[in-house]
């Protein structure tokens, strides 16, 4: 494959951006051959700088739900464009959007907008924090709730009294919860949670219905708020909160990524209880009241409501995961596949540094298939049966050509080194 623009593109970079990219899109944690900059996306496939295309099976690592250039709702958003985006004050659909997820979400009596899911999660701390006059905040061990100091997994650049009052426990480990809870005293504001374990590097995890049910018993019983971060599972798994089909509703639930299907906007919704304390906190953003943004979510989320979106991605994804399985089998490979089938993370099976996967994704890259060795992936509405199936031939002959060269493979020097930092740092 031709990487001569992108190669260009990343020279130019490193004189004028640090380290040539930052943050989740670097490539530098991923195989030498992915490319770093994306020229265009359409429908389920993305295309490089020099004009290779892909299968994609990251979804601009949440964002796309619908599919790339979805037809509906870029023309909302483009309708919206014409009249403007960042005012002075909001638009009309600003009241409109914020009535729509209300009426999706059951604990949500009210929402705040914002930009990036960090904006969302540190609001629904503040918020928790006013609302409480308390302070610690409980996350679970591994989880990700942004890129801001008093969350990100990166310690550059971050002092312990960042996170003074950030303590962990560990996703389904009632024990631990009680005593992280107990060691609060009464000071406890919030207990985080995910709607289900979707650490990278690591297998994922359902929620233990009792885990959910005893975070709301002690959220109740020491006046804490229960925040359930939806940024990266919201509308993926249900067509409201994710933590309904446990019986269990938060009293605040940070959304973002996926909800205007991949235009910017990302939100805090909360109940009554809390309305007070979102209210007396000052948030705001230069662009968090933009138009365009909330337009091509009123469309995003009625196709939710009104579409099968969902139960198509789990279709595909049963179809994609029985096929991995069965391919792997075959060729004397265990996958371990886990989480929802629309969110699927896949690792192999005594691969404890990962050689193998990096090895299989880069097999899967040469026949235009994008995949990720260590991260969850999403799958959107518009794949289709055939994409799946085409997934799945690429699939067989990349794990053909990963078993020709098993005994060659090397694991990936950065990811050595930042394996050992993470270990390190909580
Ligand atoms: C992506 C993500 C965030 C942060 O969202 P940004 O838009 O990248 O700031 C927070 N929580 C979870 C679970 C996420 O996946």
């Amino acid at each position: 494959m031709n990487r001569a623009i992108d190669q260009a593109l990343r020279e130019r970079a490193l004189k004028v951006i640090p380290n040539g990219m930052y943050g989740h899109e670097s490539v530098r944690l991923l195989p030498a051959s992915f490319p770093q900059f994306f020229s265009k996306g359409e429908g389920a496939y993305i295309w490089d700088a020099d004009g290779n295309r892909y299968l994609d099976f990251m979804c601009a690592y949440g964002p796309s739900l619908l599919g790339y250039r979805h037809p509906q709702v870029d023309a909302a958003a483009r309708a919206q464009l014409e009249k403007g985006d960042t005012l002075t004050g909001p638009g009309p659909v600003m009241v409109e959007l914020a009535e729509t997820l209300v009426g999706m979400i059951d604990h949500a009596d009210w929402v705040m907008f914002c930009k990036n899911g960090t904006d969302a999660t540190t609001m629904a701390m503040s918020t928790a924090r006013a609302q409480t006059g308390k302070r610690v905040v409980l996350v679970a061990q591994g989880a990700y709730h942004g890129a801001a100091p008093w969350c990100t997994p990166i310690p550059a650049g971050v002092v312990a009294e960042d996170r003074a009052h950030i303590r962990t426990y560990i996703y389904n480990d009632c024990a631990s919860l009680e005593q992280a809870v107990a060691a609060a005293g009464d000071d406890l504001a919030a207990i985080f949670a995910a709607p289900f374990r979707h650490d990278a590097f690591t297998d994922q995890e359902l929620p233990d219905p009792a885990y959910a049910k005893l975070a709301r018993a002690l959220c109740d019983r020491t006046g804490a708020k229960l925040i359930v971060d939806e940024v990266r599972a919201g509308f993926r798994l249900a067509r409201g909160s994710s933590w309904d089909a446990l019986g269990v509703q938060p009293d605040l639930s940070a959304w973002g990524k996926c909800f205007a299907n991949g235009h910017p906007i990302s939100m805090l919704a909360g109940a009554e209880s809390c309305r007070e304390g979102a209210g007396s906190i000052y948030a705001t953003g230069s662009f968090w009241l933009s138009a365009v943004p909330m337009a091509a979510a009123i469309e995003t989320l009625r196709i939710i409501r009104e579409t099968d979106y969902l139960e198509h991605s789990v279709r595909l994804g049963d179809a994609l995961r029985a096929g991995l399985a069965e391919a792997a089998t075959r060729h004397g490979f265990t996958l371990r596949q886990s989480g929802p089938v629309q969110m699927p993370q896949i690792l192999f099976a005594d691969d404890p540094d990962f050689r193998i996967g990096y090895a299989w994704v880069e097999e899967l890259l040469a026949r235009g298939i994008y995949m990720h060795p260590w991260h969850n992936m999403f799958l959107c509405a518009a794949m289709t049966e055939g994409d799946i199936d085409m997934a799945l031939a690429a699939a067989d002959e990349a794990f053909a050509a990963v078993r020709a060269r098993i005994d060659t493979l090397e694991p990936h020097p950065v990811l050595v080194a930042m394996a050992a930092m993470l270990e390190h740092h909580d």
